[in-house]
């Protein structure tokens, strides 16, 4: 994607905040203006007592540079506000569109092992935006306005020559500068922020798997490991810092070049009576005190090249086609049959499945066993509407991959061997399933999963805090309050992965009698590659290399 194709698309994915963006440029030019006519209004002055005629009272020229320095006072407190209120605003709008995007690729995206790269994605390459949306858009603006009109007033007021100089060496500042400082930083930009992603993709991984970090005694390890990348991330970091400070370096050359250009410039002009020379100091003066727009533009690609290296990362996701798509139409569902037919499955090119059959009717139970990573989960998932498949799955005569997804997830519910409860209130973790359910309707879902007496005991009961990774419950609870939750929504076929495996005989004989007593209200497709855990089964099927036997 070229820079100017991007810079459009930045621009498009914020078009609703184009009038609050004008409004800060706007405060952003009057502000810079305010701050170099304060130099100028000096410079007259100072001209004025030196004998030149400018036209105004020198009483008049003080009283106006105190009035333009308490404006400039407000429009800078202003402009910040505005930039960052924008910024800041806009950063949560890309959230959103995000957060949406990975709605629709979820859950196939999800499962993928790019969770720390999606992590990286929503939180530090949208930040990494905000040097676009905030010091880009309005520097760039404000430096062609203000700057232009310094150029134009340098030409009219002294002489054209002296304008033209003054342009060539903001040109050469603001444009070339930058220009160049950013080809060369281009590549770099983007090898850090994937190099950043994957950093935080391994210690995100590093986090969760730090029991066993510490049980395998593989810290150095890991710690060794880590440095590596730390070492490749500061290399980097001292490059672009190296950057930054020789940028500085060539804007302070080529300003003061600039300055003893006009200072030669105007020596010859005066010299042959072509302007004043008073007025060489007047130009002098509002050229050195108009560079802050122009600077700001100088150092904007160390850390542009980053930005625009976060935005195509960020593009990629957005442009990227879910590997199931959702239908919303009318063609619902009020589950009464499911019948699978010659239905075969293959993750990449791995076959899992190879015409499995099999039916089942409202009211019944059926387990699906046999030994692990032999594909009973795909099974489930498919049902799901995780991933496109062959051969034919129905739902109530209804082909599964034509039917309304809302009204699919309101018919069916998945029950997993490991419910991830929040760092929230347990109240909220089980209200989720239902948002607006009330705590009558949470304590009976409580009681029919042999959870509420457990709850009640509990000091704060419904308003106790769930710890992080659930650390203040066991995984028997945790998976009872799962089962809750589960309930809550009402599903007419429950799919059930291997929700007991996890757990001791005495919670998973809870849940399974929970199940049972359940049955004639609600559809069981149970997965289990324990026999206890089958016995509530009307029918068994097993699958093996890929077939379905019943
Ligand atoms: P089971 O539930 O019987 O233990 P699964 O259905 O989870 O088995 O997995 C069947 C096989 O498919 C396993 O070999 C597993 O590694 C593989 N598999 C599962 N999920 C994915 C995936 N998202 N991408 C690629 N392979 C997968």
């Amino acid at each position: 994607m070229s820079k100017f194709k991007l810079i459009a698309k930045l621009l498009k994915l914020v078009k609703s905040f184009r009038s609050i963006i004008s409004l800060a440029v706007i405060n952003g030019i009057i502000g810079n203006l305010c701050s170099i006519c304060i130099s100028l209004f000096a410079a007259l002055g100072l001209v004025s007592i030196m004998g030149y005629d400018v036209g105004i009272n020198l009483i008049v020229i003080i009283v106006i540079m105190i009035v333009l320095g308490v404006i400039r006072g407000a429009l800078r407190y202003f402009e910040q506000y505005s930039n960052h209120y924008i910024a800041f605003k806009i950063l949560a709008h890309i959230r959103h569109v995000i957060y949406e995007k990975l709605r629709v690729l979820a859950p196939a995206k999800l499962e993928t092992k790019e969770k720390g790269a999606i992590t990286n994605q929503i939180t530090s390459d949208v930040e990494t935006l905000e040097v676009f949306y905030a010091h880009t858009i309005s520097p760039v603006l404000i430096a062609i306005f203000v700057n232009g009109s310094i150029v134009l007033f340098i030409s009219i007021y002294t002489n054209f020559v002296l304008g033209l100089i003054v342009l060539v060496f903001y040109l050469l500042v603001g444009v070339l500068l930058p220009y160049l400082i950013y080809e060369r930083a281009k590549k770099d930009g983007l090898s850090y922020r994937n190099m950043l992603a994957k950093y935080n993709a391994k210690t995100l991984d590093m986090i969760r798997g730090r029991k066993d970090i510490l049980l395998t005694n593989s810290k150095e390890l890991f710690i060794k490991n880590s440095e590596c990348d730390t070492k490749e991330l500061v290399n980097y970091k001292r490059k672009n810092i190296m950057r930054t400070i020789m940028t500085r370096g060539y804007v302070d050359v080529f300003i003061y070049l600039g300055a003893i250009s006009i200072i030669i410039a105007g020596y010859f002009l005066s010299k042959y009576h072509l302007m004043n020379p008073l007025l060489i100091l007047v130009a002098l003066i509002v050229y050195l005190s108009s560079f802050a727009p122009i600077t700001a533009l100088a150092n904007l690609p160390a850390n542009l090249n980053q930005t625009f290296a976060s935005a195509k990362r960020l593009f990629a996701l957005l442009n990227e086609k879910p590997i199931f798509e959702e239908k919303h139409n009318d063609n619902k569902i009020d589950f009464t049959s499911l019948d699978v037919n010659n239905l075969s499955f293959a993750y990449e090119n791995e076959v899992i499945l190879k015409n499995i059959n099999f039916s089942i009717k409202k009211g019944e139970a059926i387990a699906i066993v046999g030994p692990s990573g032999i594909g009973k989960s795909t099974i489930i998932k498919l049902l799901m509407q995780f991933y496109p498949y062959n051969g034919s799955i129905k739902i109530d005569g209804k082909e599964l991959d034509q039917i309304d997804h809302n009204s699919l997830y309101e018919n069916i519910c998945m029950f997993t061997q490991n419910t991830y409860l929040f760092n929230d209130t347990l109240r909220n973790n089980i209200k989720i399933a239902k948002p607006n359910a009330s705590d009558d309707e949470i304590i009976e879902v409580l009681k029919q999963a042999s959870i509420y007496e457990f709850v009640s005991n509990l000091e704060n009961g419904l308003d106790t805090i769930i710890k992080e990774d659930s650390i203040n419950i066991s995984l028997g609870e945790k998976q009872r309050l799962g089962l809750a939750r589960v309930l809550l929504r009402k599903p007419k076929l429950l799919l059930l992965d291997e929700p007991t495996s996890n757990i001791d005989s005495f919670n998973e004989s809870i849940i399974l009698n929970t199940l049972e007593s359940l049955k004639k209200d609600m559809t069981l497709i149970m997965i289990s590659h324990r026999k206890s855990s089958i016995r509530i089964a009307d029918r068994i099927y097993t699958l093996k290399d890929g077939m379905l036997y019943e």
